[in-house]
């Protein structure tokens, strides 16, 4: 299940170009905008009986078509945490290019972290792994995992994958897509396999090469194709 408490956003590095929702063709899709959403407060909603509208033990994706950090959110950020820290029952998953401001957007009883947050940090190319993944280990975080999307090239992740659960990777997808190499994603899994490190091969892109062979791919087929290469390693846990 998915979450947007908030809507819109701009581009902050180069995985952003094409973003299907707020790229080259945002005006069709999203916009820039950064707006609350009617679902801000979803969690938390109950029905007449006094009940929470989305029952316990989900996972619930958090801010997957904006960012959780963007700093023109950082009041509803602070309502957003009081929602995370009353539903302990569910599982937030926040995934973020801006890990930079992940400690002044921390409520003050953060401490190590809570329990069911699970921040992924972004990195589409090896100059973003190098400069956001030393920060986002430095943090206080309970659950992390990395998202190599959309993977731009080959990225050595293997200096922070210590204390890291789970990295997936994905394709750039849109009309406008560059290429992902299947090498690429296999060396990432490797370096998952050597580390002990969960791994999800999320999705090809739209221009997949593979066997030497740059393929176009339907939108609709990417997932599907990904998953039928059966490389994704799990070790039994779920996939989000
Ligand atoms: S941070 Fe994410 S949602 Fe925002 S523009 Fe970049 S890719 Fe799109």
């Amino acid at each position: 299940m998915n979450w947007e408490p908030w809507t819109g956003c701009y581009k902050i590095s180069d995985g952003c170009t094409n973003c299907y929702f707020y790229g080259p063709h945002a005006k069709r899709y999203g916009q820039n905008n950064v707006e609350k959403t009617d679902k801000f407060d979803w969690p938390i909603r109950k029905n007449a009986k006094g009940e929470y509208n989305i029952k316990g033990n989900k996972i619930l994706a958090t801010c997957f078509a904006t960012d959780f950090f963007l700093p023109e959110a950082d009041e509803w950020r602070k309502e957003v945490w009081a929602m995370i820290r009353e539903r302990t029952d569910i599982d937030f998953l926040i995934l973020t290019k801006r890990i930079d401001r992940f400690l002044v957007s921390l409520p003050e009883d953060w401490g190590g972290g809570y329990d069911n947050v699970n921040i992924g940090c972004t990195v589409e190319n090896q100059a973003k792994a190098d400069e956001r993944l030393p920060l986002f280990l430095s943090y206080p975080i309970k659950r992390r995992f990395i998202a190599c999307a959309p993977l731009l090239e080959a990225i050595d992740l293997t200096p922070y994958l210590d204390g890291v659960e789970h990295v997936s990777v994905g394709g750039e997808t849109g009309r406008d897509a560059r290429e992902c190499d299947y090498d690429w994603v296999l060396d990432i899994r490797e370096q998952c396999v050597k580390a002990d490190v969960t791994f999800w091969f999320k999705n090809t892109g739209s221009l997949f090469k593979y066997d030497g062979a740059v393929q176009k791919i339907n939108p609709y087929k990417q997932t599907g194709m990904a998953k039928e290469l059966g490389i994704n390693i799990l070790n039994g846990k779920r996939l989000f």
